[in-house]
């Protein structure tokens, strides 16, 4: 995403977070308004964590990989130096639990069908 792009949701997802402190703090407003702030923030900060990761994604055009030297392939269990994309584009296997590494030719393979 462009820098411009970006700036410019960063700053439309401000103006949604207008409404809900609006909201909250009317519904508090009995509360001091130190702890009615503090509370909407938090409110906020539940939504917009999410909205915000979202934002600030950062998408490589070219392929993150990661080399293992000693794994078994995935595809041909040869046992050999290891191969994963990280992430590339909309690919991301970064939060991966059980990643997969491949020999160099069967990681080649696997990197064509992800270009695609
Ligand atoms: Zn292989």
């Amino acid at each position: 995403m462009k820098l411009a792009k970006k700036y410019f949701l960063y700053l439309v997802r401000w103006q949604l977070s207008t409404p809900i402190l609006a909201i909250v703090l009317k519904l508090l407003s009995n509360m001091s308004t130190l702890w009615a702030t503090i509370i909407a923030n938090l409110i906020g900060g539940l939504i917009f964590f999410w909205i915000d990761k979202i934002i600030f994604k950062k998408k490589s055009d070219v392929p993150l990989w990661e080399i293992e030297d000693e794994v078994e392939c995935h595809d041909c269990h040869k046992k050999t130096k290891g191969y994963r994309i990280v992430s590339w584009g909309n690919y991301d296997r970064t939060e991966d639990k059980h990643p997969q590494f491949r020999c160099k030719e069967c990681s080649i393979k696997k990197m064509n069908t992800i270009s695609k």
